[in-house]
């Protein structure tokens, strides 16, 4: 099988904890070439990590020869820069998400499948990978709890002194809107909109109950689709006492619920007429099948599911929730 030769830029949390396990699950497809991080004590850790060569300014690593794709994870502020340099310089790019730090950087990056057709763009959204999330599609599709008209979705935890994003700079003094409810609410947002299309945000309202992580920390936001679903996204990072990911999906003949409980993710399908049935599935998977996807787009010609136009369109709904809420 032909490997994809990938330079890494950034070797923070997500390059050691999420994306180099999945690489490791993908050694037939991908061979880590180069890394780059600006600070050498961390490009070196990594690089030993994965056997390749360092270089702490990313121009370098895109000048090689032996690199056809990168995969970025830098502070959010950098992702468009970083990716147009990457196109720019003929490499394949799957940047973390979310896409860019403003709406304009965003929609630029659209247009990117344009500019650079013979180039893969891929935002690494992994909820568009969760199979718990693609479960309950199917599960929608086949019709068997009826018509959805609502959906709740609860996500409430604690950014705890042990959680390393809690201390990351560029988080807590975020160049960009809405701090971590940007950060990691825009993974919700990726899986509603797979779920249920468009998101019509109806109200919001957000709540600094942390300074100490960023401007705000919470948020309660309403929303329809056009099919005239109605829902509400609670996301609290600040939530003392009570930690819960939970998403409940309404139809006229059953629910479907699905929660998340570190890696494990349980879809159950319950109703008055239905058989329950549970599912199990761990979410990291939702990593390495993000890899997959990237790599059979550069190898195969084919079309990424997680876009740059999907990146920018989860981007755009956050922040018409946090317009909604007079915080942006
Ligand atoms: P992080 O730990 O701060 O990693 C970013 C890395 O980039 C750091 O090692 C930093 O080095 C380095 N860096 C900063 N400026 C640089 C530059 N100009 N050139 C080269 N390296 C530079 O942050 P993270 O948590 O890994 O997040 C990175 C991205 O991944 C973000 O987009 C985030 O949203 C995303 N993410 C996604 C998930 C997911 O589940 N999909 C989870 C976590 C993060 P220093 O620390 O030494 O400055």
């Amino acid at each position: 099988m032909q490997k994809v030769r990938l330079g890494i830029i950034g070797t923070g949390i997500a390059a050691k904890k999420l994306h180099l396990p999945a690489l490791r699950k993908l050694e037939d497809c991908f061979e880590v070439t180069c890394v780059c991080n600006h600070t050498e004590p961390k490009a070196k850790e990594f690089a030993s990590m994965v056997d390749a060569p360092y270089v702490l300014d990313y121009n370098e690593l895109l000048k090689r020869d032996d690199v056809d794709a990168v995969d970025i994870m830098l502070p959010v502020e950098l992702n468009y820069q970083a990716a147009t340099d990457s196109l720019r310089a003929g490499k394949h790019v799957m940047v973390e998400k979310p896409i860019a730090a403003t709406l304009e950087q965003a929609r630029q990056m659209a247009d990117y499948d344009k500019k650079y057709p013979s180039l893969v763009t891929m935002v690494a959204e992994n909820f568009r990978y969760a199979p718990g999330i693609l479960k309950a599609k199917d599960i929608i599709s086949s019709g068997s709890i009826g018509d959805v008209y609502s959906v709740h979705w609860d996500d409430f935890g604690l950014m705890t002194a042990d959680v390393a994003y809690a201390h990351t700079r560029w988080r807590i003094e975020h160049k960009y809107p809405g701090g971590f409810i940007m950060d990691g609410g825009v993974h919700n947002i990726s899986a509603l909109r797979t779920l249920l299309g468009e998101l019509d945000i109806k109200s919001a309202k957000t709540l600094s109950i942390n300074p100490d992580i960023g401007e705000i920390d919470s948020i309660t936001m309403t929303f329809e689709t056009p099919d005239g679903v109605f829902g509400c996204f609670n996301d609290y990072f600040s939530s003392n006492g009570f930690n819960e990911n939970r998403l409940v999906i309404l139809g006229t003949k059953g629910s479907v619920i699905l929660s998340r409980h570190k890696t494990n993710e349980l879809v159950v399908v319950t109703g008055t007429n239905i058989a329950e049935q549970k599912y199990e599935f761990d979410y990291s998977d939702s990593y390495t099948d993000e890899f997959r996807d990237f790599y059979h787009a550069i190898t195969q010609g084919r079309q990424v599911i997680s876009t740059f136009q999907e990146g920018a369109k989860d981007f755009e709904t956050i922040l018409n929730a946090l317009k909604a809420a007079g915080a942006a």
